[in-house]
C-alpha cells in the first residue's frame, strides 16, 4: 500500500490543495456518481485514507459540495472542476490524478493533462458493472467499490 504525496488544483486554480495519505485505492471507476458528475467514463480516481488526507491550502472560500445520498462531489465555485469526492462515513478521500502534479514533467501549458507516471497508472476498474463498454486492458475488474466480486472483462464472474 503505497503513501501519495501530491499538490493538486481545481481547473481555474482558484482552489489549491495538498494531498497525503495512505492509498486505498487507484483505479477506474464506472459508477453513475463518478461518471456522470464528470462527464466522463470511466474516471480515473486515487481513494486515500482518512477524512483528513485532503488539505485545501487556498481558495477555500470558493469550495462547493454537493450531496447526492452519501455520495459527496466537492467542486469549485469558480471553474465547476471537481476537487474531490466522497462518501459519507467510509473515512476516505478521493482525488483525481488529472487534477495532480504527479511529477509529469514540463509539457507546456496547454498540455494539463499530459501523461502519468508509471507508478500512478490504474490498478484496477471499479463498479465494473455499470460499465458503457468492455474493457480488454488486463486490468483486474470488480463489480463494486472497494473492491469485490472480481469479474472478466465481458462482466461475467471471473470464479
Ligand atoms: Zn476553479
Ligand atoms: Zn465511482
Amino acid at each position: 500500500m503505497k503513501e501519495l504525496k501530491a499538490n493538486g488544483a481545481c481547473h481555474c486554480g482558484a482552489v489549491q490543495y495538498q494531498v497525503l495519505g495512505e492509498v486505498i485505492v487507484n483505479g477506474l471507476c464506472h459508477c453513475p456518481n463518478c461518471t456522470r458528475s464528470k462527464g466522463a467514463s470511466p474516471v480515473h480516481l486515487i481513494a486515500l485514507k482518512g477524512e483528513d488526507s485532503v488539505e485545501v491550502t487556498k481558495g477555500e472560500e470558493f469550495l462547493h459540495t454537493r450531496a447526492l445520498s452519501s455520495f459527496h462531489l466537492v467542486t469549485c465555485k469558480m471553474c465547476h472542476g471537481p476537487v474531490m469526492q466522497y462518501q459519507e462515513g467510509m473515512g476516505f478521500r478521493a482525488v483525481f490524478p488529472v487534477s495532480l502534479d504527479l511529477g509529469r514533467g514540463d509539457a507546456g501549458s496547454d498540455h494539463g493533462a499530459d501523461r502519468i507516471p508509471d507508478a500512478w497508472k490504474p490498478q484496477l476498474h471499479l463498479n465494473y458493472e455499470n460499465r458503457l463498454f468492455d474493457w480488454d486492458d488486463g486490468l483486474p475488474k470488480f463489480k463494486v467499490f472497494p473492491p469485490d466480486h472480481p469479474l472478466n472483462s465481458d462482466g461475467t464472474a471471473l470464479y
